[in-house]
């Protein structure tokens, strides 16, 4: 079936000809039909779009065009602006958006060819663990249909385990791409902060956001990745360094490379099949010729409580431009006031209005010394434990998530139990280094695990070339959800 290509043999086999950009889209969207009553991945689908795409790109070959991307039939979270096609950040405040504009990491990969299928659903502005807080109903797992694929990009991970894309951008503030594509079984990467441009992503919290991408196998990762990275004059974050030729990083050859294991990251509370399947994947890394040793993080306990005081103060601030004057939904209530009022009591759901009030609060007159600013010195302890890290070690592996899927609605009144599905992902983005997640085995339910692999800023290539070392020998990545 065309929709079982990794996005790597579908660029292979449409440069050699054996298929057709429309051919390839086609069954994409046949499947999508086909699924997404079950599935609710997308949140729209631009048919005609992708299909006016697809022969383009497929005249384009024909002119002898060979851009890395063409013919490639993607999806894309919908907090990334896409000039004309609804845009909601999957909120009800959106709801009948048209951006004016294209996120920039979009528009670089329409223009390397790629065909947009539509846009992925997600947690309401990207806050949250499961996709349950998303104003349009929830993505269901493709593994089992009754569990949560993960959040905030659970759309863009379900769509890529179910093979309704070959490969996905998203968003990953705490861990929104590697928690979800550890749920559903399939790769993800969160680059480094300022690797990929923000413009057009809608801002949860500005200091920690960082598009990220979806893929079958880190080869994907890394054509994905090559595309999107690198300056971008409208973003000031954005790093001005060189972008490195990713494919070339997979060599296959990880000897010697030391690989850490912190402490924190194996303790109560970490479900024990994956403590297991991801203690055995490093011993494949080890057989692999990896030098693995213990190392510690010591303050990753305080991981989630700065996060979310962090998080949700730049989000109280990034937030307050949804006011039913500029765009999105108006509630007109005659004054400003009342209009305020009931625009963003309409239009925001409870788990945006409980952090807006979080940072309001946290950034108040009186208590921004004791929050903010104290959770602010707190995330410089947890940057210098991944320095202190990464003078011994050039790679960190552990688990992505301390437990596979939970069921739809398990913790979906629970807010604490919901944020603790995250633990092990927010370091990263507090010190906003490199984090993967790939596909290691499952759990006796048959839910994935996924194996996290940390690495320092900038440091991509490495991250990718132990990811694709491991698959070469392993095939979890290849396992396809029972649909
Ligand atoms: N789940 C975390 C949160 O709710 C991280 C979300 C994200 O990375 N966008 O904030």
């Amino acid at each position: 079936m065309l929709t079982d290509l990794t996005l790597s043999e579908a660029q292979a086999a449409l440069r050699a000809g054996t298929i057709t950009a429309v051919a390839l889209t086609q069954a994409h969207l046949e499947r999508i039909r086909a699924l997404e009553p079950d599935l609710h991945a997308y949140l729209t689908v631009t048919e005609d779009l992708a299909l006016q795409a697809a022969e383009e790109a497929d005249r384009r070959r024909a002119n002898g065009d060979d851009s890395p991307l063409l013919g490639i039939p993607l999806a894309i979270k919908d907090v990334l602006m896409t000039r004309g096609v609804p845009t909601t950040a999957g909120s009800r405040i959106l709801e009948g958006f048209l951006p004016p504009y294209t996120a920039t990491a979009v528009q670089r990969l329409l223009d390397a060819g790629a065909v947009m299928l539509g846009k992925t659903n997600t947690d309401e502005f990207a806050m949250g663990s499961s996709t349950e807080n998303s104003g349009y109903g929830p993505t269901r797992n493709p593994w089992d249909v009754a569990c949560v694929p993960g959040g905030s990009s659970g759309g863009s991970a379900a769509a890529v385990a179910a093979r309704l894309a070959l490969g996905a951008l998203g968003t990953d503030t705490g861990g929104s791409v590697r928690q979800p594509a550890s749920f559903c079984g399939v790769c993800a990467l969160k680059p480094s902060y300022g690797r990929v441009s923000r413009y057009g992503v809608i801002a949860f919290a500005s200091s920690l956001d960082q598009v990220g991408v979806f893929g079958r196998s880190a080869a994907d990762l890394a054509a994905l990745l090559g595309v999107i990275a690198g300056h971008d004059p409208r973003d000031g974050t954005s790093m001005t360094l060189p972008v490195p030729d990713y494919a070339a990083a997979l060599t296959g050859d990880i000897r010697g490379l030391r690989v850490g294991v912190p402490r924190e990251y194996f303790v109560e509370g970490v479900q024990p099949a994956v403590e297991k399947t991801v203690r055995a994947a490093i011993d494949q890394l080890a057989a692999l010729g990896a030098e693995v040793r213990p190392i510690s993080l010591p303050h990753t306990e305080y991981a989630l409580p700065i996060y979310y005081l962090i998080a949700p103060s730049e989000a109280s601030a990034n937030l307050a431009r949804f006011d039913g004057v500029r765009y999105g939904l108006r509630d007109a209530q005659g004054a400003l006031w009342p209009t305020y009022k009931a625009t963003r009591g309409k239009g925001f759901g409870p788990e945006v209005k409980r952090r807006i009030m979080l940072g309001t609060y946290a950034l108040s007159a009186g208590y921004y010394d004791a929050y903010y600013l104290k959770a602010q010195k707190v995330r410089t302890l947890i940057r210098q434990d991944f320095d202190r890290a990464f003078a011994e070690v050039d790679l960190i592996a552990a688990p992505t998530t301390p437990a596979t899927a939970f069921r739809i609605g398990e913790k979906a009144d629970d807010p604490l139990a919901m944020y603790l599905s995250d633990t092990l992902t927010l370091s990263a983005s507090l010190a906003g280094i490199v984090g993967a997640s790939v596909p290691c085995g499952f759990d006796e339910n048959g839910l994935p695990i996924g194996l996290q692999i940390i690495g320092p800023a900038f440091d991509e290539p490495t991250v990718l070339r132990a990811a694709d070392a491991y698959q070469r020998v392993t095939s979890w990545h290849s396992r396809r959800p029972p649909l």
